[in-house]
C-alpha cells in the first residue's frame, strides 16, 4: 500500500456517470460489484472477484458473467486497469484515489510488487517532451523472480553431518 490520493467524485458516482453514457443504470448488482472492488487496493483477477463476492451476504444474486462484464465496464470507464497477464488470467487494480506505480512482476509465482520511483517518471516525462508527446500516464511492468523465489529451498540439517 502506497497511501492515498484525494479524489473529488467517488468511484460509484464516476461509474453512475459512465454507464449514464452508455444509457445504462448502476443496477444494484453493479453497485455490489463496484463495492467490493474499491474496498481495499489489492491486484485481482475476475475469479478471485468472484470468489470475494460469493463470500459477501448481500452478492448472492451476482453472477459470474455480471462479474466479468463489470469488471471490463469498468476498466472501459478509466476505474480499473489490468496490470498484469499471468496464466492466461488477466489481473485487474483499481488506481483511483491510488498514487502511480509501477510493478515488479515474478514469472514463477505471479506475484505482483509496487513500486513508485521518482527519477523513473521524471525520465518518462523528459522523453515525452524530447517527442512533443502529451503525456497522461505510463505503465512499467518489469518482469522477473521475486525474492521469495529466489531463496534457496529450505535443506533439512542432517545431525549426522555434524559428527
Ligand atoms: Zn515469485
Ligand atoms: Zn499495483
Amino acid at each position: 500500500m502506497l497511501g492515498s490520493v484525494e479524489v473529488s467524485a467517488t468511484p460509484k458516482e464516476k461509474f453512475r456517470e459512465f454507464l449514464a453514457t452508455k444509457k445504462m443504470r448502476l443496477t444494484p448488482e453493479r453497485e455490489i460489484i463496484i463495492e467490493e472492488v474499491f474496498s481495499d487496493h489489492e491486484h485481482f483477477d475476475a475469479e478471485e472477484m468472484v470468489n470475494r463476492l460469493s463470500r459477501r451476504k448481500d452478492s448472492k444474486r451476482v453472477s459470474r458473467s455480471t462479474v466479468y462484464r463489470t469488471l471490463s465496464q469498468l476498466e472501459e470507464a478509466g476505474l480499473l486497469r489490468r496490470v498484469a497477464r499471468n496464466n492466461d488470467r488477466e489481473i485487474y487494480e483499481h488506481d483511483y484515489g491510488y498514487p502511480q506505480h509501477d510493478h515488479l512482476i515474478c514469472k514463477k509465482c505471479g506475484s505482483l510488487e509496487e513500486f513508485h520511483n521518482e527519477q523513473i517518471s521524471e525520465l518518462i516525462k523528459q522523453i515525452a517532451e524530447q517527442n512533443t508527446f502529451l503525456l497522461e500516464g505510463h505503465r512499467l511492468e518489469v518482469y522477473g523472480i521475486c525474492r521469495q523465489c529466489l531463496k534457496p529451498p529450505v535443506r533439512r540439517h542432517r545431525r549426522l553431518d555434524m559428527v
